[in-house]
């Protein structure tokens, strides 16, 4: 593999962009009417098609047969063009970030009166185009307000905002975004199969995670994947060793732990955290600005959160949607709180990792807080009939399954009135919740389970719509060991009719075509899932 796989794998026509229709639909019909204009700015996300898209509309515009959405591929320049080609005379790219091209933009401004040496126009990619400076800016400013005819220009930027008013306002914007999961896997699969790859069940849906709908970064880690596959192709084991300990997948098992009050595997997510050699302050600070997301994404539950947190995938926002409701609103606040109160005591702390797993387990039991942020947690898990695990055991355990000590717990603690008639009916479903163990099985363990979950449940909506309405926001895994895997459902409503319409052959089969285990699935009733939320509610 000489060539890397996001070069190899360039388009060289928009039909071959992958998930921006949006962006490749109507400049397609523009080159088709021939209503192009002088200056276009293609922002977005790093890696998912801008500089390829400019190149494209670069060899569309020169085409002989041009301006086209389908570039002849025969003519000079639409060699010339081709994506990996030598390049043609009359495209010129330009990266900002290099020195703000401030000679460059004199240079351009001088030389782009000139008519094109062999193509139709003259044609300008900037990339990075708002690390510009402002002489470079006004420099160019001339050319983009009177451009000679055949002058086109393509801006490209990730910070659109950025870009100077007066230069944004003249061109066509059209915003890239992320890839969704779907259509990037699908991706993914069509080229290991043209590499003759052979990859394990569960590997492309963590190179699609790791790259965070980045077609670029999905390529580069498969890439890696492939070139260190041994005779058997890529193993689950082999992916989850590399990508495991990406910032993004740490987090997220972080924050899977926090909501399953899984406090074992909270500190092993510590300790892989300081064992991949990350920064703990940096890890820190970004798992607060995750529960900042988390807190946004819980005060927009009936709304798209995404119209604030821009650019994230539409997987990873449900994944969050169901992080912040087994979380919970007054949670939430206080593990921030704590996290942002930890990251002050870090700065200059000889002991980083202490101070993170000390944050760590604080966020795990408001038991001893007597702030008022304390109780309100305590209460919150009061009303959904959570135990309050002891500090120790919330250590050294296995796993903290709910049980049923609410009553000792409920006389002795305020409890908002309007919620009273509600912890009754729960307390008796919490007694339904049974202990269940845990134990890593091969390559895979709980933690592995929580991080495809998403994928698993996407998988259950294609088999059966029932199946995944029961499980969609309203379930979790709780355990793995040799004989079966256990889920945490909602309520004994949800589960009863989890039972009765044989879901859980669905759902293991779901598991098997995800990561390729098979076991048994046991259904429990799990409290700790928000019950206020609509999903949840029967
Ligand atoms: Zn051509």
């Amino acid at each position: 593999m000489s060539l890397a796989l996001y070069r190899k794998y360039r388009p060289s026509i928009f039909a071959d962009v992958i998930g921006q229709e949006h962006v490749t639909t109507p400049l397609s019909n523009a080159l088709s009417s021939g209503s192009t204009h002088h200056a276009y700015l293609f922002s977005g996300p790093r890696g998912c098609g801008k500089t390829s898209s400019a190149r494209i509309m670069a060899r569309s515009l020169n085409c002989e047969k041009g301006p086209t959405p389908n570039p002849c591929g025969q003519c000079q320049s639409c060699k010339d063009l081709v994506a990996n080609g030598p390049g043609s005379l009359d495209v010129i790219e330009l990266d900002a970030a290099t020195h703000g091209l401030v000679d460059d933009a004199r240079d351009l401004r001088d030389k782009a009166f000139f008519a094109p040496v062999q193509s139709k126009y003259k044609i300008y990619i900037i990339d990075e185009a708002h690390q510009l400076g402002p002489g470079a800016a006004n420099a160019l400013l001339k050319v983009v307000e009177e451009p000679p005819p055949h002058v086109i220009f393509i801006f490209a930027t990730t910070e659109p905002e950025k870009l100077i008013s007066t230069i944004r306002s003249r061109t066509h914007h059209y915003p890239f975004r992320l890839v969704p999961p779907g259509i990037l896997t699908t991706h993914l699969e069509k080229i290991c199969a043209s590499e003759g790859a052979v990859v394990a069940k569960g590997v492309l849906p963590l190179v699609v995670r790791a790259s965070g709908g980045s077609v670029r970064d999905a390529l580069s880690i498969l890439g890696q994947l492939l070139a260190g596959a041994g005779p058997d192709g890529v193993s689950y084991e082999i992916a989850l060793q590399l990508l495991g300990f990406t910032d993004g997948a740490l987090l997220d098992d972080a924050i899977d732990a926090i909501a399953a009050r899984d406090g074992a595997t909270l500190f092993k997510t510590v300790d892989r955290v300081i064992e991949s050699g990350h920064d703990p302050r940096r890890f820190t600070s970004d798992l607060l600005e995750r529960l900042r997301d988390l807190m946004i994404v819980d005060a927009l539950a009936e709304t798209n959160a995404n119209s604030i947190l821009r650019d994230l995938p539409d997987d990873q926002l449900e994944r969050m949607r169901n992080q912040s409701q087994h979380i919970g609103s007054a949670n939430l606040s206080r593990a921030a709180d704590i996290a942002a109160e930890g990251l002050t005591q870090m700065r200059g702390a000889t002991a980083p990792r202490l101070i993170l797993e000390l944050i760590c387990g604080r966020i795990l039991l408001p038991g001893g807080d007597t702030s008022e942020s304390g109780l309100l947690s305590r209460i919150e898990r009061l009303e959904r009939a959570e135990n309050l695990a002891p500090m120790g055991n919330a250590q050294t355990s296995a796993k903290q399954s709910p049980t049923p000590n609410v009553g000792d717990f409920k006389e002795s603690l305020p409890k908002s009135p309007s919620k009273a008639e509600e912890i009754a009916p729960k307390k008796v479903v919490a007694e339904e919740t049974k202990k269940t163990p845990v134990k890593a099985s091969a390559g895979m363990d709980v933690a592995g389970l929580r991080r495809v979950w998403p994928d698993v449940i996407e998988d259950v909506k294609k088999r059966r719509r029932l199946t995944w309405s029961l499980l969609s926001a309203s379930a979790q895994v709780l355990g793995l060991d040799d004989s079966a895997i256990t889920i945490g459902i909602v309520n004994a409503g949800a589960r009863d009719s989890f039972i009765r319409s044989e879901s859980d052959v669905i759902l293991r089969q779901a598991f098997v075509d995800v990561v390729g285990i098979d076991r048994k699935i046991e259904v429990v009733v799990d409290a700790s899932i928000n019950p206020n939320t609509p999903q949840a509610r029967e």
